[in-house]
C-alpha cells in the first residue's frame, strides 16, 4: 500500500504502558471504508523506538502480571466478556465499517470472538497441571504451565474483531504479556477491543497496540525481548514470519490462506446444500480462510445442484453492510477487487466456462462491489481451481465418485477447510477420514470450529504445530515445567 505523509483523517494511537499516544512517525497509510472511499483514518507505520517502548512495557509489565493468581486474571477476563457484550452493537458497526461485511456477519464474527475470551475465562482450570506419586523411591513429579514472557499478534484484514480475540485474550490469560499489532487495513476495532480490555481493569503495560506493515513486523519478530509471534494472514507472509521468527528464536504459530473444497454427492438435500455454499463462497464476499471456493460435484449431483445455485447466487443483493438486507458487501480495497477481475479474465482464457459472470450485474458506483461469479467445468490445472482468489468467485469441477473427488481436494497445497454434502453416513464417514484438511464440514457450509476446538488448518495453510484457540492455544502460550521432589520420611 503506497504511503502517504498527510490527509485530515485522525491517525491511530498507539497503546504503550497504558498510554494511548501518536506516533512520531513519517510514513502512514489511509484506513478507507471499502463501501464508499471515505477516508476513515492515518495508519502511522510505528517506528522502530516505538516497538522497541512497546516491547519494554511489555517485559516491564511481566513479572507483576505473571505473579497474579489465575483466578485474579480471569476476573479481568469475566469483566472483559461482559464489556464486550455491552459494546456488541459498536464492535459490529465498525467491523462493516473497516471491513465491509453486513452487519448480521459482522455481529456473529464479534460473537465467536467473544467466545474465545469465554474460553480464557476457565484459566485457573485450563492452566492445570498433572501429578505422579512416587515415581521413585519417596518422589513425587508434578508439571506446571508458567506463561512465556512477551507474546506478538498479527492479524489480518478479513476479521477485525474475531481475529485478535483469538490472540491477546488467551495469551494474557496464561500470564504473559502483549504486543499487539492490527491489520494495516482494518485496524479500528481491534482499538476499541484494546480500551475495553483496559477499563476492564487490565494492569498497564500487560497489552500495548503499535501499528504499520513490514517493517514494523520485522522490528517485533526479530526483537529479543518477545518469545512468541501468533499471526493469521496470507501464506506468502505466514511463511515468512515463521521462518524469521523461529530463526529469531521465537515460538511461532502462523495461520495462512487458503482454498477450500467442498463436495456434493448425488443424494445430498440439494436445497441445504445451496444454502450452505452461498454463504461459504459468497458470504463476506468470498473473504473468509473458511470460504468455500471449489465445489466438486460428483456423479449426477450437478445437474440437480448447479440450476438451483446459479439461480439463487444470481439473487444475492450486493450492497454496502450497513443495509440490513445485504448479503454480501465490497471487497476490501479496489487493488483486491483487480485482483479478482483479472482471476475471472484468467479463468475466462484458460477455458472454463462462466456460469454467472458477477462483471455483468449492476453494483453500487461508490466502492469495491463485485457479484458473485461461477465457473462450471474448471480443470484441476487452472489457476482459478489452485490459488486462493479471495473474493466472490467459485470454482465448479465434476468427478465421477467419492474417491476421485477426494484426489481432486487432496491435490491442492492448502489444507484449511473442507466440507461434504450428503445424507449418507458412509460417505461422510470416509470423506472425513481421508481428507487431507484441519477442519472438516459434513452438511456444514463453513466449519469453523468455536473458540473451545482448536483452528486446525493443515499443509499450506499453517506453519507451526500449536494452533490457535482451544487448548492448543493454551499450550501455545505456556512453558511446561516438571518438578520432581524427594522429600524422606523423618522420625519424630
Ligand atoms: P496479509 O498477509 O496481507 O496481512 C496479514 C498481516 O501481516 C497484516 O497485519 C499485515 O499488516 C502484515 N503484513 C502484510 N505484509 C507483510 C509483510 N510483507 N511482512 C510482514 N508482515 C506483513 O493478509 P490479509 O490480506 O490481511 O488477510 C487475508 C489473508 O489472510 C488470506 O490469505 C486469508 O486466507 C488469510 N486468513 C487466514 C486465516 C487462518 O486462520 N488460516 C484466517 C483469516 C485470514
Amino acid at each position: 500500500m503506497a504511503a502517504i505523509v498527510s490527509t485530515n483523517a485522525p491517525p491511530c494511537r498507539m497503546l504503550l504502558g497504558g498510554v494511548w499516544r501518536e506516533s512520531q512517525a513519517t510514513q502512514f497509510s489511509e484506513i478507507t471504508n471499502p463501501a464508499t472511499g471515505e477516508i476513515l483514518a492515518r495508519l502511522p507505520h510505528s517506528t522502530r523506538e516505538e516497538v522497541n517502548a512497546a516491547v519494554e512495557a511489555a517485559a516491564g509489565a511481566f513479572r507483576a502480571w505473571s505473579a497474579t493468581p489465575p483466578v485474579e486474571r480471569a476476573r479481568v477476563l469475566f469483566r472483559y466478556k461482559m464489556l464486550l457484550e455491552e459494546h456488541l452493537e459498536e464492535l459490529a458497526r465498525q467491523v462493516t465499517q473497516e471491513n465491509g461485511k453486513t452487519l448480521p456477519d459482522a455481529r456473529g464474527s464479534v460473537r465467536r470472538g467473544i467466545e474465545v475470551v469465554e474460553f480464557a475465562c476457565g484459566i485457573p482450570t485450563l492452566m492445570m497441571g498433572r501429578t505422579a506419586e512416587n515415581v521413585g523411591r519417596d518422589v513425587d513429579s508434578s508439571t506446571v504451565r508458567q506463561p512465556l514472557g512477551v507474546c506478538v499478534g498479527i492479524p489480518p484484514f478479513n476479521f477485525p474483531a474475531m481475529i485478535p480475540l483469538w490472540m491477546f485474550p488467551l495469551a494474557i490469560a496464561c500470564g504473559n504479556t502483549f504486543v499487539f499489532k492490527p491489520s494495516d487495513k482494518a485496524p479500528l476495532t481491534a482499538m476499541i477491543q484494546a480500551r475495553l480490555f483496559q477499563e476492564a481493569g487490565l494492569p498497564a503495560g500487560v497489552l500495548n497496540v503499535v501499528h504499520g506493515l513490514k517493517e514494523t513486523v520485522d522490528a517485533l519478530l526479530t526483537h529479543r525481548k518477545v518469545k512468541a509471534v501468533s499471526f493469521v494472514g496470507s501464506s506468502a507472509v505466514a511463511q515468512y514470519v515463521y521462518a524469521t521468527a523461529a530463526a529469531h528464536g521465537k515460538r511461532v504459530q502462523a495461520m495462512g490462506g487458503a482454498k477450500n473444497h467442498m463436495v456434493v454427492m448425488p443424494d445430498a438435500d440439494m436445497s441445504a446444500a445451496v444454502k450452505g455454499i452461498l454463504s461459504s463462497s459468497f458470504g463476506s464476499a468470498g473473504q473468509r480462510c473458511m470460504a468455500g471456493s471449489v465445489l466438486v460435484t460428483v456423479g449426477d449431483a450437478a445437474e440437480k445442484l448447479l440450476p438451483l445455485l446459479v439461480e439463487e447466487a444470481g439473487k444475492l443483493r450486493v450492497a454496502p453492510g450497513t443495509e440490513e438486507s445485504a448479503d454480501l458487501g465490497p471487497v476490501i480495497t479496489r487493488q483486491a477487487r483487480e485482483r479478482i477481475l483479472s482471476y475471472i479474465e484468467k479463468g475466462e482464457k484458460e477455458g472454463a466456462r462462466l456460469a454467472l459472470d458477477g462483471r455483468r450485474k449492476a453494483t453500487p458506483k461508490e466502492g469495491n462491489f463485485l457479484a458473485p461469479t461461477i465457473f462450471d467445468n474448471v480443470r484441476p490445472e487452472m489457476s482459478i481451481a489452485r490459488e486462493e482468489i479471495f473474493g466472490p468467485v467459485l470454482a465448479v469441477m465434476r468427478a465421477g465418485s467419492l474417491d476421485e473427488a477426494l484426489d481432486r481436494v487432496n491435490a491442492s497445497s492448502y489444507g484449511n477447510g473442507a466440507v461434504i454434502f450428503t445424507r449418507d453416513g458412509g460417505w461422510a464417514r470416509e470423506f472425513s477420514t481421508r481428507v487431507q484438511a484441519g477442519m472438516v464440514g459434513v452438511n456444514v457450509g463453513v466449519p469453523a470450529p468455536t473458540g473451545i476446538f482448536p483452528f486446525a488448518g493443515w499443509k499450506g495453510s499453517f506453519f507451526g504445530t500449536l494452533h490457535a484457540n482451544g487448548q492448543d492455544a493454551v499450550e501455545f502460550f505456556t512453558e511446561t515445567k516438571v518438578i520432581t521432589s524427594r522429600w524422606e520420611k523423618r522420625p519424630l
